[in-house]
């Protein structure tokens, strides 16, 4: 199997690229922003309590958001492989990923990480917010909070893949089409 770990900090591109990715490798795409957001329209419980972080800018707590995760992943059990949108963004969630993907006999790939500075991230978010009409890119001091929750918390999980010899960073500034071709590359190398 395929499996991706897709990184970045809000903004990096990660849904742009995953819809493209998932395309060219036929993998299935799981983006845990993506769920919440479908939960929060078909108003569920789960959509009611992701609302609640999400639109302060918190994480969505590590038990509830690897519950829905393991439940996704064992509903494609034909899959080639996997691309992982916005998960893990914590150690812990880093930690749960590799127990189930051992249960299931495999692993992951590789993480492709999205690199993109912080100020054309602010840009991007709040451009995204008046075109798609997310809350949470609308308000600059969320924005803030998740950027600021990103270095905190999600960094970490660099160094997990790094541990690993997993990692492999990718220029996030540019023509989407180049960037989409420097990620293929990486998946190619193997
Ligand atoms: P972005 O990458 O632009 O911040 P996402 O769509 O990936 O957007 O996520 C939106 C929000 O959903 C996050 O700010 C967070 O509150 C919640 N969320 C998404 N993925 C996770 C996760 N793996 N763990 C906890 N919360 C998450």
């Amino acid at each position: 199997m395929l499996n991706i770990v897709l990184f970045g900090p809000p903004g990096a591109g990660k849904g742009t690229q995953s819809a493209k990715l998932i395309d060219q490798y036929h993998l299935v795409h799981l983006s845990t922003g993506d769920i919440f957001r479908a939960n929060i329209k078909g108003g569920t419980e789960l959509g009611v309590l992701a609302k609640s972080f999400i639109d302060k800018g918190q994480l969505v707590p590590d038990e509830v958001t690897i519950g829905m995760l393991s439940s996704e992943v064992n509903k494609s059990p034909e899959a080639r492989g996997f691309i992982f949108d916005g998960f893990p963004r914590t150690s812990a969630q880093a930690e749960a990923l590799d127990t189930l993907l051992k249960e299931k006999g495999t692993s992951i790939s590789m993480m492709l990480a999205l690199e993109v500075e912080e100020e054309e991230l602010r840009k991007r978010l709040l451009i995204r917010g008046k075109d798609s009409g997310r809350a949470d890119d609308q308000d600059p001091v969320v924005i803030q909070k998740r950027i600021d929750v990103y270095n905190g918390e999600t960094m970490p999980v660099k160094a997990y893949y790094e541990a690993q010899g997993k990692y492999h960073g990718i220029q996030g500034i540019g023509e989407i089409e180049d960037i989409f071709k420097a990620l293929c590359a990486e998946i190619d190398k193997g």
